[in-house]
């Protein structure tokens, strides 16, 4: 069975590679039926905290990536890493080394000033019995360190083919460091291997840790699982997607108005299509058409006007009732949450017709006040454009068309201010444009009889009112 792991340290956000190496996994195991397994990497102690941790979680559920195991913490596991650390000792695969930060740094210093290249150069290796006993003695804090054995290393990776490294090149590298805490490499083969893992899929800036991994396997006579590395994505300048680029936290999109689901379509086709010719996706869709052999060599491009355009098209596409979930928080901030749930058929009717021209959640939720309340701010740019020649007066007119109307729907009032417009000899648009100011404040809205309707007389002519009050004399 298919067992596949995300395996976070939580020293910072979840960026939006790591959700795509998530993600990634999530398919691979739904696809399959097999395990997603969240395993917490919380073994920095220093850089690593609670509040990380619980972010994680909070943006894996936002995407509505489950997992089916864990969250695994290392941070309790440690007696199981020293155990194992242990263990190589005992097999004389690994020794102790009692090197300080400073020793290492010093001599390192002057191979380079050597022109020498450095590694570890085995100094506690090849210690004398007598001075193994002297340090003891003394108590001083030792780590654990492997024997990189003779030899090459090879390995097929499901993305980026074969791979071969010369375990020349490999130093030999810390398991256990001497305040007892294992290195990343120890913990992760260790876990990887009790929790059963088939396939370990992360980004590509793994790939030099993974001859180191494979030799640990074979110290400790474990097959090793696959492993695919996902291709680094880039920004739109094509170099490593950073903050430079702009935010890359995935809360961040969240609380900026994007839609879940656009976010997992956008990151899914991170390096990996679909193949069909559609805007975007159902979850199930992309599951079953998710193929890890069809993952791309090339770096992808985070585009995130892209992105912003996908999410604009999901938010127009979707009905109401599939994003008001995600609309809640922000519709909350606006004050208006409670007024739309007291009138609810209301509310869908409305927002169905403002979210065709919102790009976000946030634009919607704010465009969305304007129709709940009457306290907007006129836009200045609509005011200098339409609020002029006269306008004041046909909107008195059409006021009192309005008035009279018994029936007040979009058809009904587009019939009463065309007729009124040519009675006065005027194109419709020159009362629609300031009509519109008059109702929202804004120069743009869905079509303006629709936005009557919505509105109600009532409410129409208590706006119009307001404009007429407030608005200069022109
Ligand atoms: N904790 C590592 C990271 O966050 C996991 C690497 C791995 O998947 O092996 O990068």
């Amino acid at each position: 069975m298919v067992k596949v792991r995300f395996a976070p340290s939580p020293t910072g956000h979840l960026h939006v590679g790591g959700a795509r190496t998530a993600l990634f996994n999530w398919l691979f195991a739904r696809k399959n039926d097999g395990k997603f397994v969240l395993r917490i990497e919380d073994t920095d102690v220093e850089r690593s905290s609670k509040e990380m941790s619980f972010e994680i979680l909070n943006a894996l559920n936002w995407l509505k990536l489950d997992w089916d195991e864990g969250p695994v913490y290392q941070s309790r596991r440690l007696r199981i890493y020293q155990r194992m650390a242990e263990r190589l000792i005992k097999e004389g695969k690994a020794y102790y080394c009692y090197c300080t930060r400073e020793d290492i740094e010093e001599r390192k210093k002057r191979a380079e000033e050597q022109g020498k290249s450095w590694k570890y150069d085995r100094r506690c290796l090849n210690l004398k019995e007598d001075e193994i006993e002297r340090f003891k003695k003394e108590g001083r804090p030792r780590a654990v360190r492997f024997i990189i054995p003779e030899g090459k290393t090879e390995f097929h990776d499901l993305v980026l083919g074969d791979i071969s490294v010369d375990n020349e090149e490999i130093e030999d590298f810390v398991l256990l460091k001497s305040d007892g805490y294992p290195t990343y490499h120890l913990s992760v083969v260790v876990d990887d291997h009790l929790l059963g893992i088939t396939h370990v899929i992360r980004g590509a800036d793994h790939i030099a840790n993974t001859p180191k991994q494979i030799l640990l396997y074979k110290a400790f006579g474990w097959n090793p699982p696959l492993f695919a590395h996902l291709p680094l994505i880039l920004g739109p300048d094509r170099k490593k997607l950073s903050k430079r680029h702009g935010e890359t936290s995935l809360l961040a999109f969240r609380d900026r108005g994007y839609l879940s689901l656009a976010m997992f379509n956008f990151l899914a086709q991170l390096s990996w299509s679909p193949g069909e010719d559609k805007e975007f996706y159902e979850i199930n869709e992309l599951v079953e058409r998710f193929d890890l052999n069809k993952v791309r060599h090339s770096n992808p491009v985070f585009d995130f006007e892209k992105l912003s355009w996908l999410n604009a098209r999901m938010i127009s596409r979707l009905p109401v009732e599939r994003i008001w979930d995600e609309l809640v928080p922000f519709l909350q901030k606006e004050g208006i949450l409670e007024d739309l749930e007291k009138n609810m058929d209301w509310a869908i009717k409305m927002l169905s017709i403002v979210k065709e021209r919102t790009r976000n959640l946030v634009e919607l939720a704010s465009t969305a006040r304007r129709y709940v309340r009457r306290d907007f701010n006129y836009n200045e740019d609509a005011i200098r454009k339409y609020w002029k020649d006269g306008v004041k007066e046909g909107l008195k007119r059409l006021k009192s068309v309005f008035e009279k109307l018994e029936v007040f729907d979009a058809s009904t009032t587009e019939k009463a201010l065309r007729e009124l417009a040519e009675e006065l000899g005027l194109k419709a648009a020159r009362l629609i444009h300031p009509l519109r100011i008059a109702l929202l404040g804004e120069r743009v809205s869905p079509g303006i009889f629709d936005v009557l309707e919505i509105l109600g007389k009532e409410e129409t002519l208590a706006r119009m009112e307001r404009a007429l009050k407030e608005l200069p004399d022109v």
